[in-house]
């Protein structure tokens, strides 16, 4: 293993005006952690990823990288110096050569910017720093007041990805550790690392403001402009049992519903809904009632299977709205676990996931109790 990202998203960063660190903060079905995440991983120069969070992150992190393959995450320090160090250390184990060192709150970094920053490292350079040359004049301040003229030609603005070769950053690291330097060019330049400047990215915004979030979602929304609807409908009989699966949760009832899998008629429909979407057949392609490995099977798994399908072709899913149709058990109850549980298979904040309840006020075969029918309707997002 040669090439290895260390993302850092351990920070607590909350002037987007919510209540979360910025990192989790959804934006088109995908937290900005993962759409970093991912652009790494999609690199085909980058071997391994390594992500440092939070303590209290754990949870989080799990959730926005589920399906992921990445190295274990490393819980940071007080401060991103700390943070940083605690990750290289941990690096140390895969004999890394090069370590690229990037802020979670990116997601724009494109691919030439992760090359060229490689480049520089394997052209001889011990670090290299993505930097933009600023256009505006630039002022000091005393109190407030313009205290005077900056030259521009001297200034730039550094962004990451930050190159190193991995040994002498992990000691400049260990020599400077707790000096609450800002990035690692900083840890760089105090270890009399020299730093070769490359040119950075206007695009590579870090976000922080609730503009940033606005502007982040536009630029994510552009390009997912292929919008797709899928309809999903499935019905199953009941037969002798105790309860039915329904939505992926389990409800006690004077009956079961009757099928190969786990009948559980919610997902089924669901699972054709996202098919559909993306023309991809139906369930039954995929998970034949003719194969034994799917006798009395979950069917959480052809859900996911058909989320997978989605993001394995760059979409998102925007929203899923489901219609359980039967006289009993009773939806209401149940929705909110359900719709807990929906929205976890398929990695979407609860409300782009909508669950209904009706009946036939006791007209055919529903009305009868012979059985549960549902209708999903799924709308997809993908790239042009
Ligand atoms: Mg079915």
């Amino acid at each position: 293993m040669t090439n290895i990202a260390l993302i850092v998203a351990a920070g607590k960063g909350t002037r987007t005006g919510l209540d979360i660190p910025k990192q989790y903060i959804e934006i088109a079905g995908k937290t900005i952690l993962r759409w970093t995440i991912e652009a790494f991983l999609q690199h085909p120069d980058i071997d391994a990823v390594q992500v440092v969070i939070a303590e209290d992150g754990r949870a989080q992190y799990a959730a926005a990288t589920e399906g992921l393959s990445l190295l274990a995450p490393v819980i940071g320090g007080a401060e991103r110096q700390e943070s940083v160090w605690r990750g290289l250390e941990a690096l140390l184990a895969h004999v890394p050569q090069y370590v690229v060192i990037h802020d979670a709150a990116r997601p724009f970094v494109s691919g030439d910017l992760i090359s060229r920053t490689l480049q520089a490292l394997e052209a001889g350079a011990e670090a290299a720093l993505p930097a933009l040359s600023i256009a505006d004049s630039l002022k000091s301040l005393e109190d407030g007041r313009i205290a005077g003229s900056l030259d521009r030609g001297r200034i730039v603005a550094a962004q990451t990805p930050q190159g190193f070769a991995f040994a002498p950053i992990l000691a400049a690291h260990r020599t400077f550790a707790g000096e609450g330097l800002g990035d690692d060019t900083a840890v760089a330049e105090r270890a009399g690392i020299e730093i070769v400047r490359i040119e950075g990215e206007t695009g590579n915004i870090k976000i922080t403001t609730p503009d940033d979030i606005a502007t982040a979602r536009q630029r994510i929304a552009g390009a997912l402009t292929d919008v797709r609807t899928g309809f999903g409908f499935d019905v199953h009989a009941f037969t002798a049992g105790d309860g039915v699966w329904l939505g992926g949760i389990h409800i006690p009832h004077n009956a079961a519903l009757k099928g190969h899998s786990d009948a559980d008629v919610a997902l089924h429909a669901l699972t054709d809904a996202l098919l559909g979407a993306i023309g991809a057949g139906d369930i039954g392609t995929y998970f034949p009632p003719s194969d034994t490995r799917w006798k009395g099977a979950p069917s959480d798994q052809f859900l996911t299977h058909a989320a997978g399908l989605i993001a394995s072709r760059g979409g998102v899913i925007a929203h899923v709205d489901l219609t359980l149709i039967c006289e009993a058990p009773r939806i209401g109850p149940h929705r909110a676990a359900m719709r807990e549980r929906i929205a976890g298979l398929l990695g979407l904040p609860e409300d782009r996931v909508s669950i209904k309840g009706t009946t036939t006020e006791k007209l055919g075969f529903t009305g009868r109790q012979e059985g549960i029918a549902a209708q999903a309707v799924a709308t997809v997002r993908l790239p042009e």
